[in-house]
């Protein structure tokens, strides 16, 4: 099983132990040529805005657009999220999306990185056991599509989404990569697992 991480700027590295910890094989991709060979792909946290801009500088939007569309598995964690929704309520002006999930974001939803906080919450497709979440200058989900499954939301609220799949994609607006809770990338890596056996 190859992960591929893309690696432009952000978290990467920590998603990539997770990977290799958990038995796989991770891929660092900066170019569309990493993606060779790739059955599943995650997209860091970090700055929506940068990884964006580096994303078209290396020519990396078409291919992976591409890779999405084919149904590999692909998760968007938090910054990774804002690149894969169609909309956003506050990009910054030209911020370039991959736009491949019916999902509107809210940047910075809970304020500036002095309002990063952790919290307890209940993800149903884990388990029953609390799940630590970390949000790190984390946005929200402020609204789905029809075809978007609610995978969890915070404090049980109606209003806030914080996680969500669509199909072969899944997003996260909290790091499970920072954390020693090994379940999120579990779950990714039996989805893989599944669409490589078919
Ligand atoms: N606030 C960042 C953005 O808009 C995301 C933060 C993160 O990935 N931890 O891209």
């Amino acid at each position: 099983m190859k992960v591929g991480v893309l690696a432009l700027q952000g978290d990467f590295r920590e998603h990539c132990a997770m990977i290799t910890h958990l038995g796989a094989e991770a891929v660092e991709v900066r170019l569309p040529k990493h993606l060779d060979g790739v059955d599943a792909l995650i997209l860091p946290g970090g700055e929506s805005t940068t990884i964006g801009k580096l994303m078209v500088e290396y020519q990396l939007v078409e291919p992976l657009r591409a890779l999405i569309a084919s149904g590999s598995p692909v998760w968007g964690t938090c910054a990774g999220l804002i690149l894969l929704s169609q909309r956003t309520d506050n990009a910054m002006a030209g911020q370039p999306l991959l736009a491949t999930m019916d999902i509107t974001t809210l940047r910075n939803a809970f304020g500036s990185q002095r309002e990063s906080f952790g919290a307890d919450i209940t993800i149903p497709i884990l388990g029953e056991e609390a799940y630590h979440a970390v949000f790190i200058r984390a946005p929200l989900v402020s609204q789905v599509g029809p075809n978007v499954t609610v995978l969890a939301r915070l404090n049980g609220s109606e209003s806030e989404i914080i996680a969500v799949q669509e199909n072969n994609i899944i997003g996260t607006v909290f790091h499970p990569e920072v954390t020693y809770d090994t379940r999120f990338h579990r779950y990714f890596l039996q989805m893989a697992e599944k669409r490589v056996n078919i």
